[in-house]
């Protein structure tokens, strides 16, 4: 089995990144060593970034995952600030910054960013596209998850596998299997 060392210290990321890519013959390792984060507009750049410098700092093949929520009525906003919003103002307080808002269409994006020691990083992108609910609603999952909802439940209210068959995460981590099985990279790597 091909085994992929996953760059992170989120354990939630790490068992989605498993049970998404066993099934396609794909070993997910955590190594939790960190990387710094650029204040980049785009998760693509932050995750190609990411996965050149574990890469060369672990002297081996390795995948980071920058993902992020994208909210149509406030510009895209937090995009790759997700994480920092997260931590300062929180779910409850983007419901209130939502209050009377009509428009609740948003997104959640997945870059995944993979690199060898050395190389240019290659990086694949995942968005699955929903609303922001009314109301924190549902105890599963991390981070975002209570209030992003796609076709009536939100992903706090969804099992894992319910999750991982529509995600961001599924749709990045399902193009860079595919990629890894191209027949050119069986060669590169014999
Ligand atoms: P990062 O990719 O770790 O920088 O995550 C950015 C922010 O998005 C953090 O607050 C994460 O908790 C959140 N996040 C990342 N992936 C997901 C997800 O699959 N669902 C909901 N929130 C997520």
């Amino acid at each position: 089995m091909r085994e992929i060392i996953f760059v992170t210290g989120n354990p939630h990321k790490v068992k989605e990144a498993t049970d998404i890519m066993s099934p396609l013959g794909i070993k997910i390792e955590q190594n939790d060593c960190g990387y710094p984060e650029l204040q980049e507009d785009t998760l693509e750049a932050i995750a190609g970034f990411g996965a050149r410098w574990a890469s060369n700092k672990l002297n081996c093949e390795v995948m980071v995952d920058d993902s992020g929520i994208f909210i149509d009525s406030l510009s895209g906003f937090p995009g790759p600030y997700s994480a920092y919003v997260a931590r300062t103002i929180g779910n409850e307080r983007i419901l209130k910054l939502l209050e009377g808002e009509t428009n609740r269409s948003a997104s959640l994006k997945c870059a995944i960013g993979y690199c060898h020691p050395g190389e240019e990083p290659v990086v694949f992108s995942g968005k699955v596209e929903g609303k922001i609910a009314e109301y924190i609603r549902g105890k599963l999952g991390f981070g975002y998850d209570p209030i992003f909802e796609v076709g009536g439940s939100t992903f706090g209210e969804m099992a894992d596998e319910e999750k991982n068959r529509l995600s961001h995460r599924y749709r990045a981590l399902a193009e860079f299997a595919r990629w890894l099985k191209e027949p050119i990279k069986k060669i590169e790597n014999e």
